[in-house]
């Protein structure tokens, strides 16, 4: 989690007190991007780097990077030939691909830009890519990014649901409410100004100008998708929470690409390459549900929630909600500086001396565990909340919260019990046949279909509307024999 966002925000608070009172005097200065009058004395470019620096180290620890050295450089390298362009020198620019299946990509003042592996998957060349890149840089150019940090509108990341909050036990309320944004959402103007300096950069690098609308109409398309299968909202933040798509951006981009060379590159070949093998949705290092069950082969563990949960799994936690009873289960994990039992931490370190009447013990899978339960409130509703410690190892617990509001099917209460000893290692098995998706570039074949490709993708739904939303194939539009095209495979 971005724990230390709400601390710089407190910090630049009386900055943007003192910057009000200068309007006009040294508190605007003309963006050589723009040319626009903007309101950033708020923000040296010091402070920019310095801001972009502390939040970067954040954002490493919280997702790290793809772990793919060869993709990486391509990036940047991508990057770095779009960057050479903008009218902010001072800036240094760095490019990182972060280990996250969200669709995504954001900026941080100081010139960091971040695309996830969930957003490289979603592109289709090397043209679009550019295109979210100059994106991004136009908001830094922009000084979008510096603005906003400076009005302290950013708010944390999926500020964990329950676990701080249990301390006080109301914090339950926050069950329910999902993954708050990484950052709240730039406005109409700023994104179509970024829309605006991303073409220019992006053409001026040799690129050809309808990645831009190519990639928003994909980005639509996979969107709409989303929506389709999962009702609304996946599990986390992605690219439309903080970059709003009007019904207006594809054609404002399409029209304003017309003001362009249109015979730079669009390189989709070399592109799908790069991208060929790839990990697709949760990874190995962050863990990953197939149906209702979690396994993290890098922790070393698995459990299962029940029938019909749906598991969203965040970085420093997995959350599973039923959305008809408004259960939640939450699992994390803690590390301790010195051995203890697991009544001990329970009582001591997790709940901070608070009094727990109905405390036991139990055994989880020959683990030593505690649990204990009181009622609190889930969405504004009454709910009994259990809480399961298990000792993992010497030096570390694994926390089950749960909450059950009022109401709910009385089975339930076994179900989630049937869930808390599922919790153990796993098999040699487990390890050698469950793997991660994987992203696979294959070539279409004479009498191959939409359906013959999407056949192998390893879901049980949607697989031709999955296969046309990741290829951004337009309807009615069918596969041309020699053609390249992404598919989801589970090896
Ligand atoms: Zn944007």
């Amino acid at each position: 989690m971005i724990k230390t966002v709400r601390g710089f925000v407190s910090h630049f608070k009386p900055l943007f007190v003192a910057a009000i009172l200068c309007v006009g005097l040294s508190g605007c200065s003309t963006n050589p991007a723009t040319g626009q009058q903007q309101f950033t004395a708020l923000m040296s470019p010091q402070q920019e780097a310095q801001v972009g620096a502390n939040e970067h180290a954040n954002i490493m620890k919280t997702y790290g990077t793809v772990g793919i050295p060869a993709l990486e450089s391509y990036v940047s390298k991508v990057g770095a030939g779009v960057a050479a362009n903008t009218e902010r020198g001072d800036v240094r620019y760095q490019f990182f691909v972060l280990d996250d299946p969200m669709v995504n990509a954001f900026a941080l003042p100081g010139g960091y830009v971040y695309v996830t592996r969930g957003l490289l998957a979603q592109a289709n060349s090397e043209a679009e890519l550019a295109a979210v890149l100059g994106h991004e840089i136009g908001h830094v150019t922009g000084r979008h990014s510096a603005e906003r940090y400076s009005r302290g509108v950013v708010t944390s990341i999926g500020a964990a649901v329950l676990s701080a909050a249990l301390d006080s036990k109301a914090a339950s309320q926050a069950l329910g409410v999902g993954s708050d944004l990484f950052m709240k959402s730039y406005s109409r103007e700023q994104e179509s100004e970024a829309d605006g300096l991303g073409l220019r950069y992006m053409t001026r690098a040799g690129y050809n100008p309808k990645g831009m609308p190519a990639f928003l109409t994909a980005l639509e398309g996979n969107t709409a998708l989303e929506s389709r299968i999962n009702g609304k909202g996946g599990g986390g933040p992605d690219w439309f929470s903080t970059h709003p798509l009007t019904a207006n951006r594809i054609q404002d981009t399409l029209i304003l690409s017309q003001n362009y060379s249109q015979s730079g590159t669009v390189e989709r070949d070399s592109y799908l390459s790069m991208i060929d093998g790839m990990t697709y949705g949760d990874s190995e290092k962050h863990g990953f549900a197939r149906g209702n069950v979690f396994y993290h082969p890098k922790l070393d563990f698995t459990f299962a929630a029940p029938q019909g949960f749906e598991i969203v799994n965040q970085p420093e936690q997995v959350i599973a909600r039923d959305k008809k009873s408004g259960a939640a289960i939450i699992l994390d994990a803690q590390s301790v500086p010195q051995a203890m039992d697991a009544r001990t931490y329970m009582q001591q370190v997790w709940m901070k001396g608070e009094a727990l009447p109905d405390m036991e013990s139990i055994d989880v899978n020959g683990m030593e565990a505690a649990t204990a339960g009181f009622t609190g409130t889930v969405g504004g509703r009454a709910a009994q909340i259990r809480i399961v410690a298990v000792k993992w190892s010497a030096d570390t617990f694994f926390r089950f919260q749960f909450a059950i509001p009022q109401g709910a099917p009385a089975a339930l209460t076994e179900d989630l019990k049937r869930t808390t000893y599922s919790l153990r290692r796993m098999s040699a098995q487990e390890k050698r046949d469950i793997h991660p998706y994987k992203l696979r570039i294959v070539t279409a074949r004479a009498g191959d279909s939409i359906a013959s490709l999407a056949n192998g993708m390893p879901f049980n739904s949607y697989r031709e509307e999955r296969f046309r939303a990741l290829n951004a194939l337009m309807p009615g539009q069918g596969i041309e024999p020699g053609a390249r095209y992404k598919v989801i495979s589970d090896r």
